[in-house]
């Protein structure tokens, strides 16, 4: 694999090139099974232990309690924004969703599809460059949960630190950050991932939720979304993406053998000073979109001083081999997503391509 791309995609995202030999090595016959995982029954031994496993892994990355569950469902983060307000959202009570980006919106949005719900703070009149002052919050008394979005991956935007919430039950989408950092999980009542930023392929979304919270849905709800059945069937309710499970159980243990959560986070915090000290000391050649206080360690977003730069610069680092920095369509811009699996190498790569682009445009 001498061919790897310099790749910043936001996701589906870069795997460790490790994870993808050993899937190479495995693909015709795992672990003396004679088949791939992704040809037996998920009721087989093989993948009752892999799923187990991966669980496990979960637990020890996170320090996850055994009050938590952790799940591995399927319908990406997308469903969670439905499946959170059907399950936890009960009649007479609120639900308030913290406005951070496109995503926070779009989970506010669903939700609003099922219940009560309201705004409790907003950082649109930033342009969404920062995650809004959460220390005065003051929460209705029927405030069934708050909901976060940790990492905002189209605007770039991350907490830095969780709001309290005064004993409301709190909910993140950690999708674009989650094992890039370690995390006090008893902070919070639920937190889903999808898997394709930063824990491996699309096709499985992760949930690690509080026993409580689990037994509060309704009973009309159907079978498929709720998170007792879930719970219950030890996630093999129905056939599970066994495919995805594997490689992102090949991804964890990359992680915990890399030095876990910690050197992750150094790592990821090395990766990311690389490219925003490039953005920072061009003499305003680029201009980064957050707030420093509040820049992601996992989606960097900036733009460069007029549109025809920006598209040269676009042009020139393709034909570098760099790939994925053009931003999200809703917003333009650029954008280097620098997930865990992301090398230092490729991060200084760009840096060093900024830096000569700089040179050459000024
Ligand atoms: C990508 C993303 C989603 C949507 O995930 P899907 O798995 O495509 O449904 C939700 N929230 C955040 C923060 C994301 O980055």
């Amino acid at each position: 694999m001498t061919n790897r791309a310099y790749n910043f995609n936001a996701g589906p995202a870069a795997l460790p090139v490790e994870v993808l030999r050993t899937a190479a090595e495995q693909m015709t016959d795992y672990e003396g099974a004679g088949m791939s995982i992704m040809e037996m029954s998920h009721r087989s031994k093989h993948y009752e232990r892999l799923n187990d496993d991966t669980q496990a892994l979960f637990r020890e990355l996170l320090g996850i309690p055994d009050n938590y569950k952790v799940l591995f469902l399927q319908g990406g983060a997308s469903t969670q924004f439905a499946m959170v307000p059907m399950n936890l959202l009960g009649e007479g009570k609120t639900a308030g969703y913290v406005l951070t980006g496109a995503w926070a919106v779009k989970a506010y949005k669903e939700a609003q599809l099922f219940g009560d719900t309201f705004a409790a703070a907003t950082s649109k009149d930033s342009g969404w460059r920062r995650v809004p002052d959460v220390g005065a919050l003051r929460l209705p008394e029927n405030t069934a949960y708050l909901h976060v979005t940790s990492n905002e991956t189209i605007e770039g935007v991350q907490y830095m630190e969780f709001p309290e919430t005064g004993g409301v039950t709190l909910i993140a989408d950690m999708s674009s950050d989650i094992l890039s950092r370690p995390v006090d999980v008893t902070r919070f009542g639920l937190i889903y991932a999808g898997a394709q930023k930063n824990l491996g392929p699309s096709g499985v979304t992760v949930v690690i939720v509080r026993d409580d919270l689990v037994a509060e849905s309704p009973n009309h709800l159907a079978t498929m979304l709720r998170y007792d059945t879930h719970v219950s069937a030890n996630s093999l309710y129905n056939t599970p993406p066994s495919f995805s499970v594997y490689i992102m159980n090949l991804v964890l243990r990359w992680i915990r053998d890399g030095g876990g959560l910690a050197a992750m986070e150094q790592r990821n915090r090395e990766k990311t000073d690389l490219i925003y000290k490039a953005i920072d000391e061009s003499d305003g050649l680029y201009a980064g979109h957050a707030d420093t206080a509040y820049r992601s360690r996992m989606n960097i977003t900036f733009r460069l001083k007029d549109e025809a730069l920006e598209k040269a610069f676009l042009k020139e680092s393709e034909a570098a081999g760099f790939v994925g920095l053009k931003g999200h369509r809703s917003v333009g811009g650029c954008r280097a997503s620098t997930y865990n699996a992301v090398p230092y190498e490729a991060c200084a790569a760009l840096a060093e391509f900024m830096n000569d682009f700089r040179r050459r445009h000024m």
